[in-house]
């Protein structure tokens, strides 16, 4: 540990909490810039709800959110209208603090005018959330589950999943919420850091039984129940996925601004907590993200009123060592500095010192192919993590791997959902000035200019309007006031107004389609010129 950090170059840094350090330029990190802030819970509501507006059926994984305090009038409005179009819909609430973890601040209610108006929205700012009131039960008891998640890559995107993960049980028998039970936690919140107060809190000594048990013994009792429990790992790959590819958009953004490219710097990894709730019906729902979920292998023990002890716990131990286990693996320094050698080897070929670099290549080589060998066997089923053949890979001995490739494995499926990520391209080439997230007025006229976007019905004048606009409204919210100007999401609503105007008959996510289409079209067009003229 470098508490006060170091002078020395690693190979991978293990941040506690967040990306922090611009003084690091080469080596992984194990956190993304921004994703702090990515999966708070406003910030993923609104880049959920982008996704939600161009494919609301892809994007049904998420419950019904509003933003506090600026959408409560917008709140009250919408579950007026429900109510009035369907007077048997008795929907409950969660009001959950920005921000917030371990259920801090959370409570549950009937109607928008139960919201606790008083000074705490305005000083805190807060999601409500549609309640999901019957979600699937085992032992009578309302559970979640825990599943990570390595992003080992942003560009391309590089996705794994964890074969199994925690499920966190609530300790009082769960009823569906009525104004009398709506205050019980313990009934209602799957946090352990809530339910470990409560005196039904059962310490799993194994991984089938207690307040915290491991996905796959749950995913056994619904099997042997007869549920399709393929069909559920497929529903939730495709939550974790396309929650990504929410996610992704800002996060390029937060990127090019931290590591610039061109310049000397890290590239990044992060392990991500998914928190998600089984309906009934056994769909998967999206609670949260979390960017730095807890790795402790030991829970706390009250040993007497107030004394706590803390003990191994084998199920965190069972799935958590896995997982990290597995994302060294995956980011392999050693792997990366063989490819360094092989560079080195390459570019030095005419030293005297190449025969030695040979050997050393050679060796290099032979090692790499016998673990990526050894790897496709384990993949195909075939390896146990024995030392069959005499290979001697790094990795030899090494259970099999517990995190799972998803993407690019089924990109071809998901590909077609990342039109936001092709809009934050084109935002990103118009910041012009590197190390900035927000756009500038100049910035954005080129980029209505170089698109051939401006014309006799929407001249430059009405360009500056929609960007004054929607600008003021989006700082307004006091998101960031660190900088000036147009900020992703206003640049994405500024885009989505673009593509609504131009293609007037089509739906949102094919008329945002057919815009970028022709932007990108005009932009391709001029760097030719450009690359041309450059050449002449
Ligand atoms: P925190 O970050 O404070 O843990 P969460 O969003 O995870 O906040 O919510 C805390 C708990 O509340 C969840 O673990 C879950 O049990 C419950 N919960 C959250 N949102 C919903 C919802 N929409 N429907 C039903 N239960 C929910």
């Amino acid at each position: 540990q470098f508490p006060f950090g170091r002078r020395l170059p690693c190979d991978i840094y293990w941040h506690g909490v967040s990306f922090h350090d611009n003084d690091i330029f080469s080596g992984q990190v194990n956190k993304f810039p921004g994703m702090t802030e990515m999966v708070r819970k406003i910030t993923l509501s609104r880049a959920v709800r982008t996704m939600q507006d161009l494919f609301p059926l892809e994007y049904n994984f998420y419950p019904r959110s509003w933003i506090l305090p600026e959408e409560f009038p917008l709140f009250v409005d919408e579950v007026r209208m429900m109510k009035d179009s369907d007077p048997s819909w008795k929907p409950t609430f969660i009001v959950k603090p920005d921000g917030g973890c371990q259920g801090d601040g959370i409570y549950l209610i009937k109607d928008p005018s139960d919201i606790r108006l008083t000074g705490s929205v305005q000083s805190r700012p807060a999601v409500v959330q549609e309640y999901i009131c019957k979600p699937l039960l085992v032992d009578k008891l309302k559970f979640d589950i825990r599943l990570y998640v390595l992003l080992k890559s942003l560009e391309p995107l590089e996705i794994y999943i964890a074969k199994d993960g925690l499920s966190r049980f609530c300790t009082e028998p769960y009823q569906e919420p009525t104004l009398k039970n709506l205050h019980q936690v313990f009934m209602h919140l799957t946090n352990y850091s809530l339910n470990i107060h409560s005196g039904n809190f059962i310490h799993s000594d194994n991984v089938n039984t207690g307040s915290k048990r491991t996905f796959s013994s749950i995913l056994c009792r619904l099997s042997s129940r007869g549920a399709d429990v393929k069909k559920l790992w497929s529903d939730i790959i495709s939550l974790v996925i396309k929650t990504i590819i929410a996610l992704t958009p800002e996060l390029k953004v937060y990127y090019q601004s931290d590591i610039p490219a061109g310049k000397p710097g890290p590239t990044c990894f992060q392990i991500l907590g998914f928190d998600i709730l089984l309906m009934k019906n056994l769909k998967p729902m999206l609670l949260e993200v979390n960017a730095n979920p807890s790795m402790r292998i030991e829970h706390e023990q009250e040993l007497s009123p107030g004394v706590f002890e803390n003990v191994p716990s084998p199920v965190d131990e069972e799935v958590k060592v896995a997982v990290i286990r597995d994302t060294l693996r995956l980011v392999d320094p050693q792997k990366k500095k063989r490819k360094d050698v092989q560079q080195h080897v390459e570019s030095c070929k005419d030293t005297v010192n190449v025969r030695y670099n040979y050997v050393l290549w050679y060796r290099c080589q032979a090692l790499e192919e016998a673990s990526e060998a050894k790897e496709e066997a384990r993949e195909a089923g075939a390896g146990d993590g024995g030392e069959r053949g005499g290979s001697r890979s790094p990795e030899a001995g090494l259970p099999s791997l517990c995190l799972k490739q998803v993407f690019p494995k089924y990109a071809r499926q998901f590909s077609y959902l990342r039109l936001v990520d092709r809009v934050a391209a084109l935002f990103i080439r118009f910041l012009g000035v590197k190390g900035t997230t927000k756009l500038g007025p100049t910035g954005f006229r080129t980029f209505i200019r170089n698109c051939k976007l401006s014309n006799s019905n929407f001249s430059m004048a009405s360009v500056d309007i929609l960007y004054i606009d929607i600008t003021r409204r989006w700082n307004s919210m006091g998101i960031d006031h660190k900088e000036s100007g147009m900020c992703l999401q206003a640049f994405v609503e500024a885009f989505f107004c673009l593509a609504q105007k131009k293609y007037k008959s089509l739906p949102l996510h094919k008329q945002v389609a057919s815009l970028i289409d022709f932007c990108e079209y005009h932009l391709a067009a001029l760097d030719e010129k450009r690359l041309v003229c450059g050449r002449g």
